[in-house]
């Protein structure tokens, strides 16, 4: 009998942690399911889940394949035929249209159709993330967000003409959209937009300038922002305008100067495009900014919250599974106690960024009602208004330093392109963190939003709410911080110096409570009882992490169980009795 050498061992080791990952995404994710069952019911929830079981199969069995091949060739910009006819042309691998042919079929975009379906699309989203699929989750995103627009406007005669071809599942005659709002001189400052719009006396405006970041540059229809003739300096005088890429088979007026050589979302070509007299309709003359942040950035941000979770997801995915197959010093790796502790972290800011995005999800169904007439809680719309622009703050931060965390949990193999998805993750969830706004313009944002609509009350009254005793000392530890973060943030509202410097600070507490009191809240739910423990651990824990300035975790002797119980079931596979620790130096 040949023995098997320890190279052996180790490889097949690696080749068990492979095949350890979840195949059937949707089953395998009982706290997605749980939200969702929380929310809805009926046919609703069951069309939900049926679609979803289907399509977290299709993901790992299907685009997994195809991410893997698209991914190591980037979108080429071939600007000319052969005959030297100008066609802007960007070529991808044929396995990136197949993959979005998945994607698309399964109605990522096409739920967007009617106002109301944000948890459809946020579960799909979130199963494509788990994927990395970035390429194709930018382009559903600004397609979404321009049905949206179009559903929205009051360019009824365009709206129709256009949204069958952007709802439609079928891919190859898919229409998709893309946002082209950033210039040079500033992408935070879209009131120094220069971008002209010229009317050309038949309904039609000419738009002419230059746009710095235009994702999804293959897209059939942009929607740009452009100041027409004489309108107002800032923000108050941009249109809102739709451009289609071709006219008549010709390209419309623009060109493509080059492809961004980007750290991340590779394989969606982002470009720099001249626009010169390139015909356009026009959705908003007044109030375009409005428009465009209401329908489409707040879409954006949302679902660049949803795809942060799927990154968070796949990364402790990743690393959970790699600990318990992985051995050294004689165990599995999960067995040492700092090994737990980097997963427990993880899981804590999964769940916390998942339930935080959920209940935004729930929030975002009644703004997208609101805005296309139907009658809802204003209170609702409010708070969506806050959380949309917080959440994506506070997740998309936490989401590069989770996928990090678990980069260290597969060693050095964490930083090898071929061992695990975790490398790409990384790039993407940087991104994810500059655009549809930076943190600190984030932050500004709220901070004027809560001056402005004096919505500061009804936040406090929102958090409060999920912080309602359960009998678990966090949420009584959660509501006296929540107290006493309220004198801060009034002082950063009232003081307009001491708010620039604090107040994205305080923000950030005042959502991670939210996001403890949600954990806490979900824990007491009846379906949740299962995992009620995981739970209320990862709500202490998250609170400990980011709240509680007093925590001494090494002066508290439970915090190895406390560790445990945020792991839950996760930890099985947990062996190992105590050795020596101590690493090669
Ligand atoms: C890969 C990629 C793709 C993109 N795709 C698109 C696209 O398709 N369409 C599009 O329109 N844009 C796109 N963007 C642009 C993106 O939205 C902008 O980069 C973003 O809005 C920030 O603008 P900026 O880069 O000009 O940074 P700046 O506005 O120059 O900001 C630089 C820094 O200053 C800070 N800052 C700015 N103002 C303030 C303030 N008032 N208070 C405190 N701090 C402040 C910011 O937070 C940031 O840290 C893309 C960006 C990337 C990276």
């Amino acid at each position: 009998m040949t023995e098997t050498s320890p190279a052996e061992t180790a490889r097949s080791a690696l080749e068990a942690w492979r095949s350890a990952l979840p195949d059937d995404l949707y089953a395998a994710d009982p706290h997605l399911s749980e939200l969702n069952r929380r929310s809805l019911s009926g046919t609703r929830l069951a069309d939900l889940e049926a679609n979803a079981a289907e399509f977290g199969r299709r993901v790992v069995r299907v685009v997994a394949p195809l991410v893997a091949s698209f991914e190591k060739r980037d979108p080429v910009l071939e600007s000319w035929d052969g005959r030297g006819r100008r066609v802007e042309h960007i070529d991808f691998d044929a396995a990136y249209h197949e993959a979005g042919a998945v994607l698309w079929e399964a109605g990522l975009v096409a739920n967007a159709a009617v106002a109301g379906y944000s948890f459809e699309q946020a579960t799909l989203a979130y199963l494509a993330a788990y994927e990395g699929e970035m390429g194709h989750l930018c382009a559903a995103t600004c397609t979404t967000g321009l049905i949206r627009v179009l559903r929205r406007s009051d360019a009824q005669e365009v709206a129709e003409r256009f949204l069958p071809g952007l709802t439609t599942r079928s891919y190859l005659r898919a229409l998709r959209g893309a946002q082209f709002i950033t210039e040079v001189q500033g992408g935070s400052d879209v009131g120094a937009n220069a971008a002209k719009a010229v009317a050309a006396g038949d309904g039609t405006y000419r738009i002419s300038g230059e746009k710095w970041f235009c994702s999804v540059a293959d897209a059939d229809l942009f929607l740009i922002l452009a100041r027409p003739e004489d309108a107002a300096a800032g923000t108050a005088g941009l249109g809102c305008f739709l451009v289609p890429r071709l006219v008549d088979g010709a390209v419309n007026g623009f060109s493509i100067r080059r492809l961004k050589d980007k750290l991340g979302t590779r394989s969606m070509a982002s470009a720099e495009i001249d626009f010169d007299g390139a015909l356009a309709h026009p959705i908003a003359l007044d109030g375009g900014f409005r428009l465009m942040v209401t329908a489409m950035l707040n879409t954006s941000r949302w679902l660049n919250a949803v795809g942060d979770v799927g990154i968070m997801r796949r990364a402790y995915a990743e690393a959970m599974t790699y600990a318990t197959h992985r051995r050294a010093f004689g165990r599995a790796i999960v067995g040492f106690p700092l090994v737990q502790r980097s997963l427990a972290r993880m899981k804590a800011e999964w769940l916390a960024a998942l339930h935080s995005t959920w209940h935004l999800t729930s929030l975002d169904e009644v703004a997208d009602r609101a805005a296309t007439g139907q009658e809802v809680d204003a209170d609702d719309v409010d708070f969506h208004r806050f959380l949309v622009n917080a959440n994506k703050l506070v997740v998309s931060e936490s989401a590069t330093g989770v996928v990090r965390l678990g980069i260290e949990v597969l060693g050095g193999n964490g930083a090898i392109e071929s061992f695990s998805p975790l490398p790409r993750l990384l790039r993407d969830s940087v991104v994810f963190e500059q655009w549809e706004g930076t943190h600190n313009v984030l932050a500004e944002q709220v901070r004027r939003d809560l001056v402005r609509l004096g919505l500061t009350g009804l936040v406090f009254d929102r958090i409060r709410r999920t912080l309602k005793t359960n009998g678990h000392p966090v949420t009584d530890r959660a509501a006296a911080a929540l107290n006493a973060l309220e004198a801060g943030i009034a002082r950063c509202l009232d003081d307009d110096a001491h708010g620039a410097m604090h107040f994205r600070d305080e923000l950030t507490k005042a959502v991670r409570i939210f996001q403890v009191g949600l954990l806490a809240d979900a824990a007491r739910a009846a379906e949740a009882r299962t995992r009620s423990g995981e739970l209320l651990a990862a709500a202490a824990l998250l609170f400990d992490e980011h709240v509680a300035t007093d925590a001494r975790p090494a002066d508290d002797a439970g915090f190895a169980a406390r560790i445990a119980a945020v792991l839950g079931e996760d930890s099985t596979g947990i062996d190992t009795p105590a050795t020596d620790a101590a690493g090669p130096g």
